[in-house]
């Protein structure tokens, strides 16, 4: 069984601002992940995936469409995690050196990130993964989730509207211009690397 104490938040919720509120984080953390959170548990009870990591529950159920409610549920929770944790409002380190192989320069990086992000019709989110040995920014619908690609996540944007819209309503464009400008938690992507 999972609890939202296993995925705690690594800084206050009001370290965001003014990007992102403690009124979203409110929301975002306490009612979302936890709804995810206790949608698996129910799920999951009395199965073999009540066995399981996070991650393997992932890799299992994308398999089989008859648990595409697992998969969905169990990828949200690792997802929101994921998210939380690439959030930082003053990152220790800048832009990993490592990246330059795939994107020339941080800039080049923002540029692609945002036009993957911009792309990206209705639910879901943006990564930076590693695949092979190479670097690179894709996206993905409703739950979806790299780690059922063998892809290795790096970072993530949620694009939900429940993660920017009591902050940016309809603005989607400048909540990922913040994300990418002034939230993400570099010291993170380098310890995914
Ligand atoms: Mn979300």
């Amino acid at each position: 069984m999972f609890d939202l104490k296993n995925f705690p938040l690594n800084y206050d919720k009001d370290a965001l601002e003014p990007y992102i509120s403690k009124n979203t984080l409110d929301f975002h953390y306490d009612k979302h992940l936890a709804t995810y959170i206790t949608n698996l548990n129910n799920l999951i009870k009395d199965s073999k995936f009540s066995e399981f990591s996070l991650k393997k529950i992932i890799i299992e159920s994308s398999q089989k469409n008859e648990n595409a409610s697992i998969f969905n549920n169990a990828s949200q929770v690792f997802n929101h995690d994921f998210f939380f944790k690439s959030l930082s409002l003053n990152s220790s380190v800048d832009f990993p050196n490592q990246l330059l192989v795939s994107f020339n320069s941080k800039q080049h990086f923002i540029d692609e990130f945002k036009k993957v992000a911009n792309s990206l019709f209705g639910s879901g989110w943006v990564w930076l993964v590693k695949e092979a040995g190479d670097y690179k920014i894709v996206k993905t619908s409703n739950a979806d989730n790299p780690i059922a690609h063998n892809q290795t996540p790096l970072l993530t944007l949620d694009l939900w509207e429940h993660s920017y819209y009591l902050d940016y309503q309809n603005r989607r464009a400048d909540y990922i211009d913040a994300f990418l400008n002034h939230l993400i938690n570099w010291e993170f992507v380098q310890s995914n690397l």
